[in-house]
Formats: structure tokens, sequence, C-alpha cells
């Protein structure tokens, strides 16, 4: 069958998206390629459509038993055979799933790395036709990367011991020039057919808040957006038991993951996530890889990560279903004194020489200089991202907090004098939050340790609010009036642009919030129609739609507890959606649903159909 057919008859979609056809042909004429496409952009499919096409068996080697698990159990509902080996499966499991392999069952299997050349396996790869060795998060082959896996360097060594080398296909959503070089030399790809597709998600809104009450601002979150899926990410172990124990008490239905947590208890919570029995998670870092999880409508940030690709990698999690989806971090200043002790007491470098572990950490606190401009900046968010990895936005995206907000331009010459002047005259000896107390007029033990009390400096900037003192002097800092040294000290040094600014040669301006309109406060309107993943861009929904959708939704529901899998497995938040614009009243009708395919149809059409009737009449 072509692909075209394939895509609609299994996926239930239509075309293809950026990327994905090139991929998929470059795969069928035998050539190995490298994908490198934003999380949601569809990689599985560039193997998934060719392995039914290819004579002979397809391997896909991802790191999670998660991810492979989640990804096997799509395939089957479309209708494909498809099996996983890893060690969740018992011996007996696991020698049955190998004998229907050997027999030609499935055409895709996934396999965790170190499984491959095991002596059972190879044996079994030996005498079977593979056809393709597909490698998702091939990032993970790179000791450049953020999660390197050492048995992914297994992969070459199990291809070059197959009798005929199969095409090699790897993906990744998260790709630097070293990691990129990684992948293509370490998996030993023969010219690589190679695609990177852009990293904007336009269906993600980012929002940026300081609130003086973070629990209160995640509760009020989550009280505006009942039902939604989400997950809120927190700095510490000890932040998630807190925030998830609050949420608890306050009677969300929330559960928990990080690394402290018993192996079981958090495979539990994580099903209970996956499965929407507790559809907001609170978690460290430690959670997400690998979570597919189509419906997340928001990720909230109490706290701010280490760098931007962390950031960006987390809030990517959010709508992969392409709908809308909210990622907003909330911001406080403390964040960057816990950012900076993960970096100086970063365990993962102890193993590292001393030159190499002064570069690395030089290079962590420049990353994580450049995440609290992210939170400090007032231009468009997005194009911030963009520009950091490299590619260019529009300075206005018209979908995150500061596009929707209203802003004015104000004149800062005085402060920005004042704030230079003082780090003149104190010889460019101490750090920014001396400075800013100094010219606030802190009456600490530690400014009159210093002596900065007698700076003549001291108190000027009595009457202006310290968090504007701040922006101020982060405004300094990303112009480059001001720098700070790449230590664990952070020095404040003068440029050679400043001594335009305290000679009074130079204005400087800025863009500040309108004073009511604080962007923590903007909510534009649009953002709370979009709730509950009933909505599609430019479409006005009635609420006749919108209850529709919720049956919709509790079908689903139904139907995922009888089968044992989570909903979005049997279908995407879209394609409601989607059933709800369309309002199929019959088969054919039903099957130009995107994501409905021609064995979704015989499964569940009837049943959607039925409620979309009843529904309507009522
Ligand atoms: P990635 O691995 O790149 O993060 P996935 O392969 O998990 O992304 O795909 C994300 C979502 O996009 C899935 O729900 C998938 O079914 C959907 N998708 C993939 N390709 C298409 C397409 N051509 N049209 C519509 N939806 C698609
Ligand atoms: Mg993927």
């Amino acid at each position: 069958m072509e692909k075209q057919k394939l895509l609609k008859q299994y996926f239930g979609y239509d075309s293809f998206r950026e990327g994905q056809e090139y991929l998929i042909d470059s795969i069928l004429e035998g050539k190995d390629v490298l994908g490198i496409m934003p999380t949601g952009a569809g990689k599985s499919l560039c193997y998934q459509i060719p392995a039914l096409m290819l004579e002979g068996i397809t391997l896909v080697i991802s790191p999670l038993i998660s991810l492979m698990k989640d990804q096997v159990e799509g395939l089957n509902q479309a209708g494909i055979h498809a099996a996983y080996l890893n060690s969740s499966l018992t011996m007996g499991q696991y020698r049955k799933a190998l004998s229907y392999a050997k027999e030609g069952r499935y055409p895709i299997i996934y396999v965790a790395p170190e499984r491959l050349v095991t002596e059972e396996f190879l044996e079994f790869a030996m005498y079977t036709r593979i056809a393709m060795v597909a490698v998702d998060e091939a990032h993970c082959v790179s000791q450049w990367g953020q999660d390197f896996r050492p048995s992914y360097l297994k992969i070459t060594e199990f291809i070059d011991r197959l009798p005929a080398r199969p095409v090699v296909a790897a993906f990744t959503a998260t790709a630097t020039k070293e990691v990129k070089e990684d992948i293509i030399d370490i998996l030993m790809l023969r010219e690589p057919a190679l695609i990177t597709t852009g990293f904007d998600r336009k269906n993600l809104y980012f929002g940026v808040m300081a609130p003086k009450d973070r629990y209160g601002a995640i509760k009020n979150y989550l009280e505006c957006h009942p039902h939604e899926s989400g997950i809120v990410y927190c700095l510490t172990r000890k932040m998630v038991e807190e925030v998830c124990e609050k949420l608890m008490e306050d009677g969300f239905a929330v559960t928990k993951y990080h690394a402290g947590l018993a192996d079981v208890e958090r495979k539990r919570n994580q099903e209970d996530f996956i499965y929407d029995k507790k559809p907001v998670m609170v978690a460290t870092n430690a959670f997400g890889m690998g979570i597919d999880k189509s419906n997340v409508r928001f990720v909230l940030h109490y706290g701010m990560p280490k760098n931007l690709e962390s950031y960006y990698q987390e809030a990517g999690r959010g709508g992969r279903d392409g709908q809308p989806a909210e990622c907003i971090l909330m911001y406080s200043g403390q964040d960057v004194i816990t950012n900076q002790f993960f970096i100086e007491n970063n365990q993962d470098n102890q193993e590292l020489d001393p030159v190499t572990r002064q570069i690395v950490m030089e290079r962590d606190r420049e990353r994580l200089r450049m995440m609290t401009f992210y939170c400090f900046t007032n231009d468009c968010l997005r194009d911030y991202i963009l520009r950091y990895f490299g590619e260019y936005g529009s300075n206005y995206c018209g979908n995150c907090s500061n596009c929707l907000s209203q802003f004015e331009t104000v004149d800062v010459t005085e402060a920005a004098k004042a704030l230079l002047g003082c780090v003149e005259e104190c010889r460019q000896r101490y750090g920014v939050n001396v400075i800013i107390d100094t010219v606030h007029g802190a009456n600490t033990a530690k400014i009159r340790g210093y002596r900065m009390n007698n700076n003549s400096f001291y108190g000027s900037l009595k009457e202006v609010p310290a968090y504007k003192l701040r922006q101020i002097m982060n405004f300094l800092q990303m112009e480059g009036y001001l720098a700070l040294t790449n230590d664990e000290y952070a020095i404040a040094k003068l440029t050679q642009k400043s001594a335009a600014v305290i000679g009074g040669q130079e204005t400087i301006s800025m863009k500040m919030a309108k004073e009511q309109e604080h962007p923590a406060k903007v909510r534009s309107d649009k953002r709370k129609k979009n709730g509950k993943g009933l909505s599609m861009p430019g479409r006005e929904f009635s609420q006749e739609e919108e209850l529709l959708f919720e049956k919709l939704r509790a079908l689903r529901m139904e139907i995922a507890r009888e089968e044992k899998v989570p909903p979005y497995i049997v279908f995407s938040d879209k394609s409601l959606t989607h059933m709800c614009m369309v309002k199929p009243t019959d088969r054919a009708e039903m099957l130009t649903v995107s994501g409905v395919g021609e064995y979704k149809y015989e499964k569940y059409g009837e049943r959607f159909l039925a409620c979309i009737s009843e529904a309507l009449r009522a």
C-alpha cells in the first residue's frame, strides 16, 4: 500500500507534516536518515509508515520502557501489530514475544538498547530479515547531550554483527551541532538524508509571572482549568512534596513524581497521570522523558529551570496533539540562587578533571544567565527562545505574555546612572544584590559590613521598588552596560559602554509593563476560552458544542477504562475537537475526522456516532 493510503487508513490523517514525507521517501530508497524535529512534530510516523512498506522487520530503539509501551499501545489501537522487548516482560513473556516475532507477526518491534547484543536476541536477529533500525531519542548516544545513555553505544555493535546492514534512521528533538555530529559519527550513518524542521511550537502559549504568592497562583490556575491535564514542575523534591500535598488538601486530583520515590510508587503515579485518573502531575525534572501523553494542556513551572534547553524540553511536553497549551513560568529571585547552588555542587561533574569541570561550570552559569534573562525580557518570549536556539523568530508572536501585555517606554537614565555609579564607586567588588540593596538604602548587617552605607549612592533610589531596580539591572546586563563575572561570585563589572551613561552622554530607555497591567495579571480572553482542549484557532464554539465535547470525553474515558489504555490513545483531544466541528452522521463523515482511521472506526466509530447523534437530538 502506498504511504498516503497508510497514513489515512491506520492513522486517520489526510496529509503529511513538514519533513515527514522527505524522511519516509529517503528510507524507502534505502538511505539512512537523521530527522531533527521538535517534540510533537510527528517523528514516529517517519519510521512507522516505512516499516509497514519495507520487506522485513523494523527494530525501534527507544530509551525508556514507558515510551515503548505507549507507542506499542498506540500502534495496536490503530490496528498495527507491534511488540516490545524489554525488562518489564517476564522471561516467559519475552520468549513468547520473540517466537511470535520469528514467525513474522510484527512489522515493528521496540527494543531496549541493552537487549540488542544479548545472545538470545542476536540469535533471532541473525536469522530474520531486519529492514531498518530506527533510533528514537538519538541524542542519547551523545555525551554532550542531557540524557546520555551508555547502552546506546551498543547499537552500532549490534548493526555490525548483522549479516546485512539495514537502513539506519535516527530521530531526535534536541540536537545542538555537537550532538548532531555525534549522532552521525557514533551511529555511523552513511550520508544520511538530513532534515531539521523549525523549533517553533505555534500551539504553545508562553508566559512568565513573578507572583508574590506562587502557590496561590498555581491553585488559581488549576481552579480556572478544571478537568484539564497538566504538569507542575518544581525545582526540588521537597518542593514537589509540599506543593503536591497542599494541592491535595485543597481538593485537586494531583499526583507526584521525583527520583526520591520508590519505583513502585513512581510507576503508579505516572500511570495515574497518563490514564487521567490524576490529571495533574507535580514533579521534578526527573519526570517527563518518554511521556508521550498528548493531551497535556498546561505546563507550569514553580521555579525557574537551570537553562532554556531544559525549560523548552519540559514546556514542550504540553500540546503534543497540536491543540493549544499553556506554558507558564513562575519565577522568583530565589530561583537563581537555588540554581547556582546546583551548578556549584553538581554531582555529575565530580568525575571530571578540574579543568573540564571549570569549563562545564562556566558553561552552566552562562546558560543560567540566559535563562534568567528570559524571565526578565519584555520582548516576545517565543522570539527569545528561537533566537537562543539559533533561529530567527519574528519579534511579535501574539501568543506570549509579553506580546499580550501593554508596555510603555520609560526613561531609566537616572536609575542607570546611580546603579552604574554605585558599581564604580565600590571599585567593582560586589554582586548585583549588594548594589541593589545599596541604592535602595537597605539597613542590613551585610551592607554595613561592606561599608556600603557610606557609598554616595546609598539610598539614592529609595523610592524605586526593588523589583524595578532588578529589572533595570537585568536590562543593563542584557544590553551590555554591565557584566557579571562568570564565576560563583557573579561580581558586577563595568563595560566599555558604561562610561557614557555615567558621564551623562547617553540616555537609556526600556520597555516596562504598565503599572496596573503587570504581565503577571494579564490573561487574554482568548486563553480562557481555550480551556478543556476544545479549541481551534479562528473558530468559536457554541455551548452545545462544548457540551458535546464533554460527552465525547466521557465516552472516551469509558472506552479507555474498558480497554485499559490511556484515554488519549483511544482518540486525541484534537480528534474530539474535530468531531465537534464536523458532527459526523455516518461512517464516511466520521472517516474525514482527523485521527479516525478505518481500524479505529471499526472499533469505536459507531459508539461515537451514537453519542453525537444523541447529544445533538437532546
Ligand atoms: P514526536 O515523536 O515528534 O514528538 P509523535 O510522533 O509522538 O511526535 O507525534 C505527535 C502527535 O502528532 C501524535 O499524536 C501523532 O499522531 C500526530 N501526528 C503525526 N503526524 C501527523 C500528521 N501528518 N497529521 C496529523 N497528526 C499527526
Ligand atoms: Mg517521539
